[in-house]
Order: C-alpha cells, then sequence, then structure tokens
C-alpha cells in the first residue's frame, strides 16, 4: 500500500500541540515507519521579524522545538533549561525588543537560521537544514514548510495618541497583550509574494489536509492570505478538514479573540466555520469541522453552511487527549 500523505496548517503553540498529538496517533495506528502517513506541516511566517540583526520566525520555532522534544513545557515558547545572559548584554547596548527576550539557546538557532539566509539559502531550505539536526541527526517526525519564502509580516494598526500607525503583530501581542484596540491587521511584504512550489506540491499530493486549532485570523489567516495558497486548496483533491480554536466560546489558551473581535468575527466555532467558509462555495476551503462536545449545538448551524460537522472532545490536556483530537480529525477525513 502506498503511504499516505497528510498536510496540516499551523501557527505556534496551539499548532504543535495538534502536530504532536498526531504524530503520536499516527505512531500508535503504524507501528511500522515504513506503513506510517508523512506528515508535512504549513506553517505561518507572518510573526517573523527582524530583531538585533537576526531574523526570528516564532511559530517555525515552537513547532521546531516542540516535535524535538526541547520546547519549555511551563512557560509555553521557548527552548527547556534556557538561560538569557545574551539578551541582558544586548539590553544593555539597547538593541533589539526589551520586552521580547531572546534565550541563549534560542539565539543560537536564530544565529544559525541568519547565517544560512546570508548564504542565499531560503527560508525553506534553511528550515530542512535547521530541523534535520534533532534526534540525534534523524530529523523531526514532520516536514516543516514555511507557507512563503518571501518576507511577509503581520502588522495592526493602531493609535498610541499620534493617529493610526502600523506596529509589528509581535509587539501588538507581546508588549501590548492584544489590548491596544484595532480593527486591521495587514500583511506587510504580501504584494508580489507568493506560496512555494513545496506547499504547492505539498497541498496537492495530500490525502487529507488538516486546519490545527491555530488562531484562525494571525496564524491560519495569513498562511491563506499567501498568493497560490487559497488556489491549491480549491484544486486539492483531498478533504480539507479543521478543528475550532473555540470551545464554549472562549479561546482556550491565550488572546486569539482579541484577533477575532478586531476583524468583526464573534468568538464562536460557528462563526470561525464561517471565517472559512465552505470549500464548495465561492471562496471558501472547509469540507469538514470539528467543533467541542461543549458546541454540539453549533453543528446544525455549520452544517447549513455546507460544511460536514462533529462534535468531539477538543481539548488538548494531555498527550492522550491531544492524539485523540489528531485521531478524530484522521477519521472524519477518511468519511469523505
Ligand atoms: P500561537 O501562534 O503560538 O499563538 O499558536 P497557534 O496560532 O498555533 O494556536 C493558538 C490557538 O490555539 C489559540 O487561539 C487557542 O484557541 C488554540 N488552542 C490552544 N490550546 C487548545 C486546545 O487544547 N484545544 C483547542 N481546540 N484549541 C486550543
Ligand atoms: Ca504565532
Amino acid at each position: 500500500m502506498q503511504k499516505q500523505n497528510l498536510v496540516v496548517f499551523v501557527g505556534g503553540v496551539g499548532g504543535a500541540r495538534f502536530t504532536r498529538g498526531l504524530v503520536a496517533e499516527l505512531e500508535r495506528r503504524h507501528p511500522s515507519p515504513a506503513e506510517r502517513p508523512n506528515v508535512t506541516a504549513i506553517v505561518n511566517t507572518g510573526d517573523d521579524a527582524w530583531i538585533a540583526g537576526l531574523r526570528v520566525t516564532p511559530d517555525l520555532d515552537s513547532m521546531m522545538y516542540t516535535l524535538a522534544g526541547v520546547n519549555d513545557e511551563q512557560r509555553g515558547w521557548g527552548r527547556a533549561g534556557e538561560s538569557e545572559r545574551v539578551s541582558a548584554e544586548l539590553a544593555a547596548y539597547g538593541v533589539g525588543w526589551p520586552w521580547f527576550t531572546l534565550g541563549d539557546l534560542d539565539l543560537g538557532t536564530h544565529i544559525a537560521r541568519t547565517a544560512m539566509l546570508r548564504e542565499g539559502l531560503s527560508l525553506t531550505s534553511a528550515v530542512e537544514r535547521l530541523t534535520a539536526r534533532w534526534n540525534d541527526g534523524a530529523g523531526l517526525p514532520v516536514r516543516l514548510l514555511p507557507m512563503t519564502d518571501s518576507e511577509v509580516e503581520t502588522h495592526v494598526e493602531v493609535d498610541r495618541g499620534e493617529g493610526p500607525e502600523l506596529i509589528h503583530f509581535e509587539e501588538w501581542w507581546v508588549r501590548y497583550r492584544a489590548a491596544l484596540p484595532t480593527t486591521r491587521f495587514e500583511q506587510v511584504g504580501l504584494q508580489g509574494a507568493s506560496t512555494t512550489w513545496q506547499v504547492r506540491e505539498a497541498i496537492e499530493q495530500a490525502d487529507a489536509l488538516l486546519l490545527a486549532p491555530s488562531n484562525p485570523v494571525v496564524s491560519i489567516g495569513t498562511i491563506l492570505a499567501v498568493p497560490g495558497v487559497r488556489e491549491a486548496l480549491a484544486a486539492a483533491s483531498a478533504p480539507v478538514i479543521g478543528v475550532s480554536p473555540i470551545i464554549a466560546g472562549r479561546v482556550v489558551r491565550g488572546m486569539a479573540d482579541a484577533c477575532l473581535s478586531a476583524i468583526g468575527v464573534e468568538t464562536s466555532s460557528a462563526a470561525v466555520a464561517e471565517f472559512y467558509g465552505a470549500r464548495r462555495r465561492r471562496n471558501g476551503i472547509l469540507d469538514g469541522w470539528l467543533v467541542a462536545e461543549e458546541d454540539a449545538d453549533a453543528v446544525s448551524r455549520v452544517e447549513a453552511l455546507g460544511i460536514r460537522t462533529r462534535a468531539v472532545p477538543l481539548w488538548m490536556k494531555d498527550a492522550a487527549s491531544s492524539a485523540a483530537l489528531a485521531g478524530a480529525a484522521l477519521d472524519f477525513a477518511a468519511e469523505f
């Protein structure tokens, strides 16, 4: 039997949890690596930034560290066992973003990545090289593909008292805790950018396309905004199954509700499904949608949009529940 190809669209922490669950579930279902499906993650790079002369890619790194098993589980981001000596020196020089601390081990990654980009590698190739070292050189269980090789950065329109201005998404998110009012996100650099042939090929060859329960606006929404992605999804033969990041009207972790309300989308699993839209209708992307059992009353509302919907346990509390959620997405995809 030919190996299946699975593709998952992800942001950072929520995406990494889901993908780790997917890997565990596939290992359980297919003990023999020879029969285990290939997994490719298409990763948001809209949160990327130049900081202290280094190209920093937060969502790609959350994915890489989590899948390599070296992430800081307690803090939720960065490397475990981290120190911050270099960051303190940078702050003393007034270089970088003082509200965006980069640990020493993490800075090693950013220096390596920046060196590769400076040598002329594309981000896709740099990520391939960065991910190869983990697991004693065996690499990650998932292939990571940046959504684009172009520099596309999400900026947020705010007013700090001097009229409307655009600030980097990470500044709005981390420095201002998403508390500065906004009504607009802009992907700076999107014009003239496109997705990569690797992303297009992965979507085309997929047997199932999964949307992780990542931030619908600034993680999944940003990937969908890259020219070529929606077209590839529209043409794909595989079903597109989304997992709701909203449970009982609340974001599970973080502040994604601030992003939804900024663009006028209600914080509910049905409203997010409507925001994504049905694939068979104009501009939509979803064939199937998983909502939480707590949101079972949303099923008929979403199905009326032309999206097949199931209610399943959606909390990724631990390894077992994350694997079970990924399993539910795989089983649902197999029904199409
Ligand atoms: P970020 O880039 O680090 O913000 O991470 P993502 O965009 O990948 O994911 C953030 C989203 O994950 C949040 O908006 C949450 O709603 C969602 N999320 C986090 N934990 C869970 C969970 O246990 N279950 C579900 N369904 N969603 C979750
Ligand atoms: Ca992110």
